[in-house]
């Protein structure tokens, strides 16, 4: 095709969204899916900008208004107007996806061809991290390019029978939401494929058989992940181009910066001075109007759940139901229940005022794009609250993404700073005056209640509160003979546990609490050095211990 602009590739560190996205005409017949030749104008995905939409408590004198005014708060609050309010939304940006100013700064080019063949078939949207039909901008950006081409749009999803350490706790939970991802597909008219295998193995032999022309993934800044893109690019036949978009972050992990930041403090401004251009509401996915000859083959989902070559013994939990829905509800409770108390009780595990969102988020179940766009209609009744949240989910969620993006050791001692692995070292030799194997820790056996407690939380919820997480990890470090010992152990079971497991969040948190990543050098002492250090006595000024370790006691929880 006649088009070719010169596209930056996907390598790590490539400086993807330096060149302005300039001269090239808006042309309903490019076949490009080099997202540099697509649009001519600076993007301006949607006319309703991240600016706080309502503000409940301003400006209302009348009596009559008041009234007015408390029941639409309460019809918003109610969970079926919540949802409303949200499609109501969407649809208020776009008809669909083919009328709106895709911002291109979150897609780049990973294969080296970028234009679509003639007589292409299809368009393939390899679902990966983000499992969820709306707000999806990957999902988004494949429709388009169907849209554009007149062609079907088919999902497909690579299952592997076996993950790392994933357990049934995390299959079930994904499997169930996957399943809703197929419903959902169907009733839009775009097939879902689950392939049974790995993507390198199942993709390009699909692609190939059903005459696809081009292929959009998502994005996951972990090395498997990444192999993986990596695997299917290679063998993906040459003429079907690969497209990824991070429709994880709000800031796409590649714009945000195109290094490893230090902290929070590095990365923070840069956020921020992007937020209004990437913060914006999403348009829905509308039927799709082109019917393919290919049809899904029907997935027995029982036999998908029994096939699986995983460990079964950690068990699903009740309270986090899995799927968008059911993470939509969790959103909802978050913003009417707990959200007012976020920023003053958020580091009391005995407190309800955390989101508990992180396992639809990590799952992709839920946009953390949507939660901030909700969230923050609330700033002018809880500011504290909405700036504390927007830190947590936007800032610190993203410095993960970079840390594990840009750091290959993410995961390994030899990933932190010198000043912190130095430190370790002097201090590698001291006397530990407990040790305790993995069993033991596992177990919740060791001589520290609120440790135990945590780590009871942890194995029968699969979710730890966010302050213990920080005490239970050092705690690990000070217990174990050797950091490299404490990271092992701690990563194992966080990603055992975890239903959030397996996260660059997790993984940055594990190295913050060890190995000082993104933080700074403290007083020194025997086993830490400089790394920060935790103890119980500061935990008992911060909340009631003891009401934490009675309701994780190992008698309460058997009985
Ligand atoms: C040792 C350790 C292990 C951790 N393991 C994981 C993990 O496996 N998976 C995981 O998602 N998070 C992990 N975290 C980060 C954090 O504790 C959890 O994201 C948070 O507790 C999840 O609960 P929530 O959704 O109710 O959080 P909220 O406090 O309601 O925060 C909202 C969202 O902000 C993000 N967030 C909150 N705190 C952090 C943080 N410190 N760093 C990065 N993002 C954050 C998460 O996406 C979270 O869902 C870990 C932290 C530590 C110290």
């Amino acid at each position: 095709m006649s088009q070719k602009a010169k596209a930056p590739k996907g390598k790590r560190g490539a400086s993807e969204s330096k060149k302005s996205d300039t001269s090239q005409e808006e042309n309903s017949n490019t076949k490009s899916l080099n997202p540099k030749s697509q649009e001519k104008r600076k993007p301006q995905e949607n006319k309703r900008k991240s600016k706080v939409i309502s503000d409940a408590s301003s400006g209302e004198t009348s009596e009559g208004s008041a009234k007015k005014k408390m029941m639409q708060e309460k019809k918003d609050f109610d969970v079926d107007g919540f949802s409303e309010n949200i499609k109501k939304s969407r649809l208020s940006v776009a008809t669909s996806v083919s009328d709106f100013k895709f911002n291109k700064k979150r897609v780049r080019l990973v294969s080296s061809e970028e234009n679509l063949k003639d007589a292409a078939l299809g368009i393939v949207y390899w679902m990966s991290r983000d499992q969820r039909v709306e707000d999806n901008w990957a999902f988004l950006y494949a429709q388009r390019l169907a849209l554009k081409q007149k062609l079907p749009l088919h999902v497909v999803f690579c299952l592997v029978p076996k993950f790392l350490e994933a357990t049934i706790r995390h299959y079930g939970f994904m499997l169930k939401g996957l399943q809703e991802v197929a419903e959902d597909c169907k009733v839009l008219n775009i097939p879902f494929h689950l392939l049974i295998g790995y993507a390198k193995d199942v993709l390009p032999n699909f692609v190939k058989e059903h005459g696809i022309g081009g292929v959009v993934t998502d994005f996951a800044p972990l090395r498997v992940p990444l192999q993986w893109v990596s695997d299917v690019s290679e063998r993906l036949p040459k003429d079907v181009p690969l497209v990824q978009v991070d429709a994880h972050n709000i800031v796409p992990c590649w714009v945000a910066s195109i290094k490893q930041e230090y902290g929070a403090r590095t990365i923070r401004r840069k956020i921020h001075d992007q937020l209004s251009q990437f913060l914006t509401e999403f348009p829905s996915v509308v039927a799709h109007p082109y019917n393919s000859k290919l049809k899904a083959e029907p997935i027995n989902w029982d036999n998908c759940y029994a096939s699986l070559e995983v460990d079964r013994t950690v068990k699903e939990v009740e309270w986090a139901k899995p799927g968008s829905k059911a993470g939509m509800n969790m959103l909802h409770s978050f913003i009417s229940e707990r959200l007012k108390f976020f920023n003053s009780n958020r580091n009391n595990p005995n407190s309800q005022a955390l989101s508990n969102l992180s396992p639809w988020f990590h799952f992709g179940q839920l946009s953390v794009q949507r939660a901030i766009l909700e969230v923050q209609k609330y700033r002018s009744k809880y500011k504290d609250s909405v700036d504390s949240f927007v830190e947590e989910a936007v800032v610190r969620r993203e410095l993960a993404d970079n840390f594990c993006y840009y750091n290959k050791n993410y995961d390994k001692v030899e990933g932190a700073y010198d000043w912190a692995k130095n430190t370790l070292q002097d201090h590698a030799k001291d006397k530990r005056t407990y040790l305790y194997t993995l069993e033991k820790l596992e177990g919740g056996k060791t001589h520290d209640p609120l440790w135990n407690a945590a780590q009871l939380q942890m194995v029968h919820e699969g979710k730890m509160h966010g302050f213990l997480r920080m005490y239970w990890a050092k705690k690990i470090l000070e217990w174990t003979s050797s950091p490299e010992e404490a990271l092992r152990f701690t990563i194992y079971l966080n990603d055992r546990f975890e239903l959030d497991g397996r996260d660059p969040n997790g993984y940055v948190g594990c190295m913050w609490s060890i190995c000082g990543i993104h933080d700074q050098g403290w007083a020194e002492r025997a086993v830490f050095g400089k790394i920060r250090y935790m103890n119980y006595e500061g935990c008992k000024r911060k909340f009631d211990v003891a009401q934490f370790e009675r309701r994780y006691h190992p008698k309460k929880l058997a009985s």
